[in-house]
């Protein structure tokens, strides 16, 4: 582990020291706080500081205290992504990153309105991912992983303010993974997109900004089992609702939806994806 990536590292970057241990239960092992974590330290690594099973820590912005090995343990049995959350509020510290194979998003504007729109064209989001193997993050390592209903095609209404130009079916944008030899990783930051999503952003602009960066953090999909099908080791969304219908509204992910907006917010911002992500 390069060093301030270490699990301790990402424990004590998020979490400070307590001296006095307040009156509580510590809500991952429910002991109290005053008495130490059933875990033990792990061995040292060079160069780090090792956490011990007296340790209280408090989350720097919502200030929440457990036992810091507590949350080591929890941290330690996740993706290790350098992101924690607080186990009691849920506030995430760092960037949370997620499972989704790698593959394609693609946007496109089309003039055509959606129901309850009626006074603008809609955006096309495009997500193709082949089947693959499943990496150690996913439910069963080495085992292929399959991908039904690929390509996704989904909906936004396309109400940007400010927007000069009409761009009508031209493609504009695409995110996806470099596949380095050893492995999957992200498209580096400031990656080129369309100047004109970024400018004078309406609530939906804002939304497929956000859902541009939730695919960068590959969040948008994961590997599991379909609520749907019943189907295992498939690709399926990761609780980011996407419209899946433009015309109809035939299995209840269509138009019109007046509390589309605010959902879809809510769960983007539940994954640590927020407006805060999209300022320079
Ligand atoms: P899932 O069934 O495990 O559901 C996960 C989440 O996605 C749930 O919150 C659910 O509300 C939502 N969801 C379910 N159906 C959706 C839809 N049509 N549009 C948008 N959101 C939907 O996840 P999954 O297996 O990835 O999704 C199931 C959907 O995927 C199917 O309804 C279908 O659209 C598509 N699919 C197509 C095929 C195919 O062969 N064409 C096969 C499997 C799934
Ligand atoms: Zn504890
Ligand atoms: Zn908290």
């Amino acid at each position: 582990q390069p060093p301030g990536q270490r699990s301790e590292d990402v424990i004590q970057r998020y979490m400070e020291v307590v001296a006095d241990a307040p009156e509580e239960d510590c809500i991952i092992c429910m002991e109290q706080l005053s008495n130490p974590s059933s875990y033990e330290t792990p061995p040292s690594e060079e160069g780090g500081q090792s956490i011990v099973p007296e340790a209280v820590g408090k989350f720097i912005k919502c200030g929440h205290t457990l036992h810091m090995l507590c949350m080591l343990a929890m941290y330690n049995n996740g993706t290790k992504d350098g992101s924690l959350q607080c186990p009691s509020c849920k506030t995430i510290y760092g960037e949370k990153t997620g499972t989704q194979p790698k593959g394609k998003m693609e946007i496109y504007s089309v003039g055509q309105s959606l129901p309850g729109h009626p006074d603008c064209g809609t955006i096309q989001i495009i997500y193709s991912i082949p089947p693959g193997l499943q990496g150690p993050e996913h439910p069963n390592p080495g085992q292929p992983f399959t991908c039904r209903g690929f390509p996704r095609f989904c909906f936004l209404p396309d109400n940007n303010k400010g927007r000069k130009v009409k761009h009508g079916g031209d493609f504009c944008f695409t995110l996806g993974f470099n596949h380095k030899r050893s492995g999957l990783s992200l498209l580096p930051a400031g990656t080129p997109t369309c100047r004109l999503h970024t400018r004078g952003l309406s609530a939906h602009g804002q939304v497929l900004e956000l859902l541009k960066v939730a695919w960068m953090r590959r969040l948008i999909f994961t590997v599991g089992t379909s609520s749907t099908t019943g189907e295992h080791d498939t690709v399926v969304w990761n609780g980011i609702h996407h419209k899946t219908e433009m015309m109809s509204n035939l299995s209840g992910h269509g138009y019109p939806d007046p509390n589309y907006l605010d959902n879809v917010l809510s769960e983007l911002a539940s994954q640590g994806v927020t407006e805060d992500c999209l300022k320079p």
